[in-house]
């Protein structure tokens, strides 16, 4: 695997390269870009992250682990990045032949820059929630190919699959485009049956639900999901595997927040990775296509209700359902079965 420390900051920026950091959730992704924004400062050059209002839980800084907040600036559609880096540039700009004042800090939009450091680094954290369609990976592809032309180094952290490992928005293209693709593969936390602790390499995100929770949404017959936690405490029969068709992203409603204390991720191994309803997910989509009656396809009145409001919610994009109440399906395949 590239070791992007192999490449000086300057070696980075004089070659516009584009450099994409993809692992599973919890991987260290969000952390090796914060360390190369630093990085970059302790070379003599600004640089400058952005993430985005879907799911930031901390506004105007990327959070790793909790504990180091590095100031970024929080944005919604891909077209503010461009527009404050190209002002925060200029801004810069003036103070690079003005050697009196160099050293000194400035603050652009409650981020801090050093004046005499030219700003030729560029980050996007979580790049996959600016990525959801056609038009914005398009987007984001043209602001990695504009800042190769202005000779900035331009980083996209973020995570390729989401937690049923399916592409997770259009990822997989800018890593196609990219210089210098870094995958993290952290070890497997799962603790699988019997006692020992995973050590596989992980390359998935398992979603766990808390029993609790699982319990409220009358799913307490799901099984435990063991795993070993961030302190190396063993956690048993605390957590469930969330279902296949629960939804890719928290809405931003009160409930929906709440339902965040409710959830944990984990880098894990495939063998590790446990989907609970995948195959009746599939099931149901299929019953749909074939204009059949969907309550058909699974002997269990609860779980085909949760299943078409994950299929049918405008995010998730799988099937659309009309006034009159007639489901449609909205991709060639079947992509469950
Ligand atoms: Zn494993």
């Amino acid at each position: 695997m590239v070791d992007i420390r192999d490449f000086s900051i300057d070696e980075l920026c004089n070659a516009g390269k584009i450099i994409v950091i993809h692992s599973a959730m919890n991987g260290g992704k969000t952390e090796t870009l914060v360390k190369e924004m630093k990085r970059a400062l302790y070379n003599g050059v600004n640089s400058m992250a952005y993430n985005t209002d879907i799911n930031a839980r901390e506004r105007d800084a990327i959070v790793v682990d909790g504990k180091i907040f590095h100031p970024a600036l929080t944005v919604g559609p891909i077209s503010e990045i461009k527009k404050d880096f190209e002002d925060r540039r200029s801004q810069l700009e003036y103070f690079l032949d003005k050697p009196i004042t160099w050293g000194e800090e400035i603050m652009i939009r409650g981020v801090p820059h050093i004046k005499g450091y030219p700003l030729r680094v560029l980050g996007v954290d979580e790049v996959n929630f600016f990525m959801k369609n056609d038009q914005e990976a398009r987007e984001m592809l043209a602001l990695a190919d504009w800042c190769s032309n202005q000779k900035v180094a331009s980083y996209f952290a973020g995570l390729s699959h989401d937690f049923r490992h399916m592409p997770f928005g259009l990822v997989e293209r800018l890593i196609k485009y990219a210089d210098i693709v870094g995958q993290k593969k952290p070890a497997c936390m799962g603790i699988p049956e019997g006692e020992v602790k995973c050590s596989k390499p992980a390359t998935h995100s398992q979603r766990l639900w808390t029993r609790q929770y699982a319990e409220s949404q009358g799913l307490e017959h799901l099984p435990d999901f063991n795993f070993v936690g961030k302190k190396h405490n063993r956690i048993v029969g605390l957590y469930v595997p969330a279902p296949f068709f629960d939804l890719t992203v928290a809405s931003e409603t009160k409930e929906e927040e709440a339902r965040q204390s409710e959830i944990e991720y984990l880098p894990v191994c495939k063998d590790c990775a446990k989907h609970p309803y995948k195959n009746e997910t599939g099931l149901v989509l299929d019953a749909i296509r074939k204009g059949v009656d969907p309550s058909s396809a699974v002997d269990d009145e609860l779980i085909t209700k949760k299943i078409i409001n994950f299929l049918t919610h405008p995010f998730e994009g799988y099937v659309e359902r009309t006034p009159e109440g007639i489901y449609v399906p909205l991709h060639k395949n079947n992509p469950f079965s």
